[in-house]
């Protein structure tokens, strides 16, 4: 089987040769009638669950993990940061604990993640910035306790999320910076003094910058104006249309620039699912059409079920930036974010694609994990 297709970042025409499920070779042809773009796999820095699957959860097992994760291949995500968040102790051992162990059951499903995403439980816990993080289990930061989760991580946790305003916060952050781990503030409700000596201490992403924050705050100074401004915080955004306003997305990605942003998803378990009506987290909860989930009944919204492709496609829409800034946006961002670049270029990771501008849309045909066809869109 053949693959021809245009590279999407270097508009290189190529011809991909598959055998046995796997790429045999990847060779640049004179030219192509093809309109397949070639881009590499996409990179999702924060998945809590997705399919159906949730990682957060005490039942949570490693085959859930290594199914969720190649439902993720059949959207077109080829690498992820299985996210852990705010819960007891022992809750998120079972769910670390979970991931490594899908890690050592597949070398592919190993290739895939690049280090486990611990959102909390070292956050704010205020209404608001604390988010849907259950208030029981949002604590101050705990080397002996990270340590221990580390241990029981393989090492994999290679981002923190947490709020820099906790008691003790900032020596904490020095540490895990000097331990190679990308230290993220949010889910926070930090002064400007608070941002600047979490800067100072290395921290380097704002995670879902204007999400995890209060309803109704001050209109500066604050705590989303003193993280856009600051150009040492790079800024992951949720761009579903929801979380933020098509406005606000665009004018985050203007102010922070390309160079400091990059998408995520954030998907909860509903990711990937029918609209209807849920139980999440124990609570009911609706998936519309549009993709927003919220509580039955209410405005509020209870997580995001996007695909990290939609992300893409809402950016070109709303912030007016091209097709190929906007995966770039999904892809050499994160990799760039967690000093991993380097495995676009020596793997073989790609997605197959054709966009339609006047629908601003997606239409996946391949992923390629580990030079693997793990998906094609005609063998469905
Ligand atoms: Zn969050």
């Amino acid at each position: 089987m053949k693959f021809s297709g245009r590279t999407l970042f270097n508009n290189i025409p190529v011809e991909i040769t598959i055998a046995e499920g796997r790429v045999q070779e990847i060779r640049e042809v004179p030219s192509t009638d093809s309109t397949t773009w070639v881009a590499p796999a996409l990179v999702d820095i924060q998945v809590n669950g997705f399919a159906g699957f949730d990682l957060n959860v005490t039942t949570v097992t490693p085959e859930d993990v290594c199914t969720m994760i190649r439902a993720l291949w059949q959207v077109g995500t080829g690498f992820l940061c299985p996210t852990v968040v705010t819960g007891s102790f022992d809750g998120i051992c079972n769910s670390l604990r979970a991931i490594v162990k899908a890690c050592e059951m597949d070398s592919l499903i190993a290739h895939s993640v690049l280090g486990i995403h611990l959102e909390g439980p070292y956050i704010s816990a205020e209404d608001g910035p604390r988010g849907a993080h259950p208030l029981e289990h949002v604590r101050g930061p705990d080397w002996d306790e990270f340590q221990r989760w580390q241990d029981i991580a393989d090492g994999k946790i290679s981002i923190v999320t947490l709020a820099p305003e906790k008691k003790g916060a900032i020596p904490f952050i020095k540490k895990l910076v000097t331990n190679g781990i990308v230290v993220a503030l949010g889910h926070t409700n930090a002064s400007a003094n608070d941002i600047q000596g979490a800067i100072d201490a290395g921290a380097k992403l704002s995670t879902h910058l204007g999400n995890g924050a209060h309803a109704l705050i001050r209109r500066h100074p604050n705590y989303i104006w003193e993280q856009l401004g600051a150009d040492q915080l790079w800024a992951s955004l949720i761009v579903d249309g929801h979380h933020l306003p098509p406005a606000v997305a665009k004018s985050m990605m203007r102010a922070k620039t390309l160079d400091r942003c990059l998408l995520v998803s954030d998907a909860i378990a509903l990711a990937g699912m029918e609209p209807g009506i849920y139980q999440f987290a124990g609570k009911s909860v609706e998936l519309t059409e549009e993709r927003c989930v919220r509580l039955v009944g209410t405005e509020y919204l209870a997580g995001s079920a996007i695909e990290l492709a939609r992300g893409i496609e809402n950016s070109v829409r709303f912030a007016d930036i091209s097709l190929e800034e906007a995966v770039s946006l999904a892809t050499l961002q994160p990799m760039h974010l967690l000093d991993a670049k380097a495995r676009l270029e020596t793997e073989t990771n790609l997605i197959l694609f054709e966009w339609d501008p006047s629908q601003f849309k997606i239409n996946l045909i391949a992923t390629i994990v580990g030079a693997e066809l793990v998906y094609h869109a005609e063998a469905q």
